[in-house]
């Protein structure tokens, strides 16, 4: 699932290609990801482009914007004149766009297109008045996020305020935003602290090694363009790089970077979580 680095580098891809651009027609092919009526964003010009958490929003110049979550294997792709398309990966769609995932096309002004991908098709694109955005309940749910609003402070209290488990707190969208599998794993391993422990016996010294952790690898991964072990790509089809640079996530049975121990694997809340039990606490 793409997390706060890889829905960033699509947001900074899409605004360098989108702003400007007026949306002259869209195709809903899988009408389930696309709600709301396509009559209020037709003819509209693209301003800006916001994320918020794993969100993207994409701004209108009339009282309308399209809210974007990618879920599972989402992805947003600009292709023009001048930019020949993605080689995309055949798991992913195939050579050529649009693809059978293809699922919501853009046309727009220009001959340039935005496509909206998605092979497991959990993602959705809402057409919301502004002032009615953060009534939807992902937005209005969502955590305080690093890099943001999550200072170390807030950081604290919801730690120490949590009935979880360390790793299963830091990816509830709902007490911290932006945070998923990838992040979670290599920052608890920044951190040396096990992810199976209880949140709430955390010391304060830990909470702030792990807090400086939690930034450290979201920006990491946002240097790298992304992590791409799965369907993430950037706005133009390209696959990002921290995949190749993760501490431990994807790396059971590898040697820990650290002390030369074996970097294990076991399911905590449903989700493959790495670690090197010598070195995390
Ligand atoms: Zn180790």
């Amino acid at each position: 699932m793409p997390e706060l680095p890889e829905v960033e580098i699509i947001r900074l891809g899409l605004q360098k290609y989108l702003v400007g651009r007026k949306i002259e027609d869209v195709e809903v092919r899988v009408p389930k990801i696309f709600v709301g009526d396509k009559k209020n964003v037709i003819g509209a010009t693209i301003t800006g482009l916001n994320r918020i958490g794993k969100g993207l929003i994409i701004e209108l110049d009339n009282d309308f914007v399209l809210a974007v979550h990618l879920k599972m294997t989402g992805q947003l792709v600009y292709v023009d004149n001048k930019i020949k398309g993605p080689i995309l990966s055949p798991k992913v769609g195939g050579e050529k766009l649009p693809s059978k995932y293809s699922h919501i096309i853009f046309t727009l002004d220009n001959n340039s297109f935005l496509y909206y991908n998605d092979l497991r098709r959990f993602g959705w694109i809402k057409v919301v008045r502004k002032d009615k955005l953060m009534q939807i309940p992902f937005f209005k749910e969502l955590g305080p996020e690093p890099l943001k609003d999550l200072t170390l402070k807030k950081f604290k209290d919801i730690v120490l305020k949590s009935n979880l488990v360390i790793k299963v707190l830091l990816m509830d969208q709902k007490k911290i935003g932006g945070i998923g599998n990838i992040y979670a794993n290599d920052a608890l391993f920044e951190a040396r602290i096990d992810p199976r422990r209880s949140a709430k016996q955390i010391s304060p010294e830990e909470i702030e090694r792990l807090y400086k952790a939690i930034l450290k690898v979201l920006q990491k991964g946002l240097d790298y363009g992304g992590s791409s072990d799965e369907n993430f790509v950037n706005a133009l089809g390209q696959k990002g790089n921290y995949q190749k640079h993760t501490l431990v996530y994807g790396r059971a049975g590898e040697t820990c970077p650290v002390c030369g121990g074996i970097i294990q694997k076991i399911k905590l809340g449903g989700r493959g979580t790495y670690f090197c039990s010598k070195c995390q606490h």
